[in-house]
């Protein structure tokens, strides 16, 4: 990234909210399900699959967190009534992890349950690391209970992933597999961007010994080509992994990645609460200042392009 894009990404959270949302809005589907239905109509075809994200990390009451649940039934719903070809990524911020742990244990199994049902899988997102540990755990628990449409997700810039891939064996889980976003300190997490990528490979390669179905959520050409070299060496074939990217992320090399047969999955966020969510994906746009600039030019140079 260069240096007027980091130091504008380090000034985001003071951009104001109306100028996220506008630089933003290729990344979030809408605020609404139906909007979310659209999106996902179209992605399913050009042949991708979709996994759909009720926003909603931001929320501070166990009557938002229960209400997130509700959207989630509804997306189920809407999902088997449109026949959309798409499961459901959730985060346990939003479904109250931080505010009422029973809650959230209780609201996740009912999602997963409902999901079985109606032949869906529930994604657990992963969020920041003091929230590894109880992720990791209730995935567990779910698991032993016998809920098999549920997968987890790990980061390859934590350290300790290769030890949780170990110790997560006896599930052969399902693992989205992701660089990680969060800014966590040195002491748990790599910072240097060959480390994380290195980590990463490694977890790829450990899954995929151990039999996991892994969706490798990247956009890192490199990264995809080391992918796409892994699947080979294991033989897998295409149902038994899949590419992930996020909506509004390197569109066409999805589309080529479909075109040669692989599975791809991508990540649509819906909802009120997209704030956080877009702030998240600005900091990773290497041309974020480019786009500011942009923006702010367009608002001073109110007659261009008829407005
Ligand atoms: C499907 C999916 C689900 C995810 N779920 C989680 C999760 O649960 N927990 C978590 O911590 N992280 C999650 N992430 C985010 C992930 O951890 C990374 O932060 C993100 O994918 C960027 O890493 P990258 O591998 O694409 O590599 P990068 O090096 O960040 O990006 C590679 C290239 O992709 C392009 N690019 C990347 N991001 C953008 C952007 N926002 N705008 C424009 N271009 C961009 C650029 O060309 C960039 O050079 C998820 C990512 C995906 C794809």
């Amino acid at each position: 990234m260069a240096l007027l894009d980091r130091a504008i990404v380090r000034t985001l959270p003071a951009v104001p909210k109306p100028i996220v949302r506008r630089i933003s809005e290729r990344y979030i589907a809408g605020t609404q399900v139906e909007d979310a239905c659209r999106v996902v109509k179209e992605l399913n075809r050009e042949r991708k699959m979709a996994t759909m994200d009720v926003l909603g990390e931001e929320i501070t009451t166990p009557e938002e967190a229960r209400h997130i649940g509700y959207e989630y039934e509804n997306v189920f719903r809407t999902i088997a009534e449109q026949d959309l070809d798409s499961n459901v990524s959730v985060k346990l911020t939003g479904l109250g992890l931080k505010l009422d742990h029973g809650l959230c244990r209780e609201t996740l199994e009912r999602l997963v349950r409902q999901a079985a049902e109606r032949g869906n899988f529930v994604r657990v997102d992963m969020e920041d690391s003091s929230c590894t540990d109880e992720t990791l755990q209730l995935y567990r628990e779910l698991r032993e209970e016998g809920l098999d449409n549920v997968g987890v997700v790990l980061q390859a810039y934590l350290r300790r992933t290769p030890d949780d891939i170990e110790s997560l064996s006896d599930l052969t889980p399902n693992v989205r597999l992701c660089k990680g976003i969060y800014v966590e300190p040195e002491e748990i997490a790599f910072q240097d961007f060959d480390e994380v990528r290195e980590n990463f490979v490694r977890s790829l390669d450990a899954l995929f010994r151990g039999g996991s179905y892994v969706g490798i959520a990247t956009h890192d050409e490199w990264l995809i080509e080391e992918g796409r070299r892994l699947v080979r060496e294991h033989g897998r074939s295409p149902g038994e992994y899949e590419f992930q990217m996020l909506l509004g992320v390197r569109p066409e090399r999805g589309t080529q990645l479909v075109d040669e047969s692989h599975r791809l999955r991508i990540y649509v966020p819906f909802g009120d609460q997209w704030y956080a969510y877009s702030l998240r994906r600005l900091q990773e746009n290497p041309k974020i200042a480019g786009y500011i600039a942009a923006d702010t030019l367009g608002r001073l140079l109110p007659g261009r392009n008829g407005r």
